[in-house]
C-alpha cells in the first residue's frame, strides 16, 4: 500500500466493495467522464466510505479479468489519443504564433 498525500493506493483489488479499514460496504461513486477516460487506461479505481469517510484508490478488478493484449491496447490507445491531442495544440499554437510573427 502507498501513500499519497490523503490517499491511499492499494496495489490489489480491493473485496468486492469493503472498506479495507473499517470492512462496510461502499458504495461507488457516480464517475465523471474524465475519470472514465482515465480509467481506461490506468486500471485505478476511486473509492470513497461513506462510514469511516477513507478514501482511497484501488485496482479495479476489471482489469484483472483482462487478457494482457486488451490492457496494451488499452495503453496504447490512450497514449495515441494523448499523442494526437498533444500535436493538435502545437499545430494551433504554432499557426497562432506564425500569424502574429509575420
Ligand atoms: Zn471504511
Amino acid at each position: 500500500m502507498m501513500k499519497i498525500g490523503e490517499f491511499e493506493i492499494y496495489l490489489k483489488v480491493v473485496d468486492d466493495h469493503k472498506c479495507p479499514h473499517c470492512g462496510d460496504e461502499l458504495s461507488r461513486r457516480p464517475r465523471r467522464l474524465w475519470q472514465k477516460a482515465v480509467s481506461f487506461a490506468v486500471p485505478l479505481r476511486h473509492y470513497n466510505c461513506q462510514s469511516c469517510y477513507h478514501r482511497f484508490f484501488a485496482m479495479s478488478p476489471r482489469w484483472k479479468q483482462m487478457k494482457r493484449g486488451e490492457r496494451w491496447l488499452r495503453v496504447a490507445a490512450t497514449g495515441v489519443v494523448w499523442l494526437a491531442g498533444i500535436y493538435i495544440v502545437f499545430r494551433v499554437l504554432f499557426g497562432v504564433l506564425y500569424a502574429i510573427m509575420s
